[in-house]
């Protein structure tokens, strides 16, 4: 007895403790830990095996009961230790002095949770008892099975309660005791079959058959087949007991009475015996068989348990990075963080808008969708000056018509050339403009959301940024369009360089020429000139084709880089300038600062919340890893 007692303490109490420790941190509320729930039908005698268990009576009767998750945590005392019972639910907190005040507080606690109807709620009930009667054990008492509601129900509490019960018994940290009574047909038995489903090799789900006293004569050895694992095979087994009856509860036998008559009843049956004899029946025996289970089960799930707990903090962690630091308490701390969190943001526009990396984890695609509308543009351009040679060549087959004054054919006016050219090109105004739109648009969207992921949690800074950004970019764009509108103005006076100019042309010639060589007449011919045309004419406005279209390609290269470097200096360049002026200004205005801090309440909640998470886990993983190495040393020390 004394070495069973060294090894319990050496072995068991921490494994428990252990777990007991970590739900108190309530890491549970982040992963699962092992647990025993306690399933089967409603009346099947749960609450009694709990009951002779922990020694405390706990709510029974007739209907349903268990309406919540009951945690029943039991810790063994030193011997003579006082016993000691909390009850806690939601937010409530409650010590319980007597064992017999137990069973009303649950009363009231259920009733509390899941209002006075009959409903059934997944909110738990914890109770924790310290006795030195009681084992070591976390038990998780379930709402029986029923399969048709009774008045006042809801219509579907028979599916309500099958949600919950799977809600425990899908984790693989989570034995499953099966309570099944000895007067029924164990095949049919709804629990069991739950249990089956999410753990078809019975590797964690343990039967125990309940109201031996009440099996139906003449099928005792069935239910000694079945406790002999030879019916239903579970790799866990089954155990037996017998619990208090109706009856004798009437009659006030105790729980203590209870075993000893239990006892009896075991030691005396004619068929029974033989499990009593190997240690499969009577409550003791339980508490014992699910004590060591459970250990063994601690120790097989601490690995995966280890896991969990990383991942849950890496998570954790990138979710607080998410968050945000939140600023600081300190008056002058406010103000620093204040500044430092404008100079991030307006140093990140100008690293934006220069299309250089940011410090901040946003990844804006500005600089990709800008060179899109930059090349854009000079498609418009290339595409005007296409229609542009199309239109020259009827131009000029309706010459006569349209341009063609006093003079004598053969005489073509510079005039007529430059009126040709400044209409071609006044075409490209307006697209320009437009691009600056489109253009001014976009780098205002990305600026937004720079602000946003810049000032997460932030509105007010959020908001006084959007507002900076908004009227900078109002101011930027106008003087943008009016630096183009010149432009097009100037593009009026028909100029470019000499030599630029000869170049153009004596390359188009020459290609001309070659494509004469090819296509033999060229493009003219295929226009028809009107018969009024003299071959003098014809030959002349020939050469100012080529004329007007080199001059439009010199103008076409020309704009094609002229916009985007007004809107890069503007609406880019300029305008992250002026934000950072207006920004870091805002911080004069002492009465703003207060408000520009102010945090939005979910941001906070969240990084509070996550904060509180990350402490627990931390906190569990530092308790798991002592428990490693105490239990590496333990049986290093046992190899020498
Ligand atoms: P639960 O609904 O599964 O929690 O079942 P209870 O524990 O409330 O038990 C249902 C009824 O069966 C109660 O009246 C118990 O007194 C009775 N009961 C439980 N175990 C035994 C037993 O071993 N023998 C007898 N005769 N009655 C029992
Ligand atoms: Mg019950």
């Amino acid at each position: 007895m004394n070495t069973l007692n060294q090894q319990y303490e050496e072995k068991v109490r921490p494994c428990i403790d252990l777990i007991d420790s970590l739900r108190s941190l309530g890491v549970e509320k982040d992963l699962a830990l092992p647990a025993i729930a306690v399933i089967g039908d409603q009346s099947s005698g749960k609450s009694s095996v709990l009951e002779a268990l922990s020694g405390v009576a706990l709510p029974r009767g007739s209907g349903i009961v268990t309406r919540c998750p009951l945690e029943l945590k039991m810790k063994r005392n030193k011997e003579g230790e006082k016993w000691f019972g909390k009850i806690s639910y939601q937010d409530y907190n409650e010590e319980i002095n007597n064992p017999a005040d137990v069973e009303e507080k649950i009363r009231e606690a259920q009733v509390k949770i899941t209002g006075d109807d009959l409903g059934i709620s997944d909110d738990p009930i914890s109770l924790e008892i310290a006795s030195p009667d009681v084992p070591d054990l976390t038990l998780i008492d379930l709402p029986g099975i029923v399969r048709v509601a009774v008045k006042n129900q809801p219509v579907n509490i028979g599916d309500q309660i099958k949600r919950l019960i799977q809600k425990f018994i899908t984790k693989q940290e989570t034995i499953s005791l099966v309570v099944v009574p000895s007067n029924v047909d164990i095949a049919t038995t709804e629990a069991l079959k739950m249990a089956q489903e999410v753990d078809p090799d019975g590797e964690r789900t343990l039967g125990i058959l309940t109201k031996p006293d009440l099996v139906d004569k003449g099928t005792e050895d069935t239910i000694v087949k079945i406790v002999h694992n030879e019916a239903i095979h579970l790799r866990k087994g089954y155990m037996i007991v017998k619990c208090r009856g109706q009856h004798e509860i009437k009659e006030n036998v105790s729980l203590i009475e209870a075993i000893e008559k239990e006892k009896t009843f075991f030691k005396e049956h004619a068929f029974f015996q033989t499990l009593y004899d190997k240690g499969q029946a009577t409550v003791p025996k339980l508490a014992e068989k699910l004590t060591l289970e459970l250990v063994h089960h601690i120790q097989k799930s601490l690995p995966h348990l280890e896991k969990q707990i990383e991942k849950e903090l890496a998570q954790t962690q990138a979710q607080l990075d998410k968050c945000g630091n939140g600023p600081p308490c300190d008056t002058s701390e406010r103000l620093n963080f204040l500044i430092d969190s404008i100079t991030a943001f307006t140093q990140d526009a100008i690293s934006l808008t220069t299309g250089e990396e940011l410090k901040c984890d946003f990844r804006s695609k500005m600089f990709f969708m800008l060179r899109k509308e930059f090349s854009a543009w000079k498609e418009t351009i290339e595409l005007s000056g296409t229609r542009f040679n199309w239109n020259i060549e009827r131009e000029v087959a309706q010459y006569d018509q349209k341009f063609r004054g006093r003079e004598l054919p053969g005489f073509i006016n510079y005039k007529t050339f430059e009126v040709m050219v400044q209409e071609q090109i006044k075409k490209l105004e307006e697209p320009a403009i437009l691009k600056l739109k489109q253009v001014a648009e976009t780098v205002k969207k990305e600026l937004f959301k720079l602000a946003q992921r810049s000032f997460i949690g932030f509105p007010n800074l959020i908001k006084m940024a959007q507002i900076n950004i908004e009227a900078i970019q109002k101011e930027k764009e106008d003087a943008a369009e009016s630096m183009l509108r010149t432009q097009f103005k100037m593009e009026l006076i028909v100029y470019t360089q000499d030599s630029t100019y000869s170049k153009k042309l004596g390359k188009r010639k020459r290609e001309d020429e070659q494509d004469c060589g090819f296509s033999g007449l060229g493009t003219v011919k295929k226009t028809t000139i009107s018969a009024a045309n003299t071959s003098e004419t014809k030959a002349t406005l020939k050469e100012m084709m080529k004329h007007l279209k080199s001059y439009y390609q010199i103008v076409g290269q020309r704009l094609a880089d002229q916009i985007p470097l007004v809107i890069r200096y503007q609406i880019l360049q300029e305008s992250a300038i002026q934000l950072q002026r207006q920004m870091l200004h805002m911080l004069q205005d002492k009465e703003k600062i207060e408000p520009l801090l102010q945090e939005n309440t979910d941001i906070k909640c969240q990084r509070i919340h996550l904060q509180n998470r990350h402490k627990r886990l931390s906190k569990a993983r530092m308790r798991l890893t002592k428990f490693t190495m105490n239990i590496y040393n333990f049986n290093a020390t046992q190899l020498y």
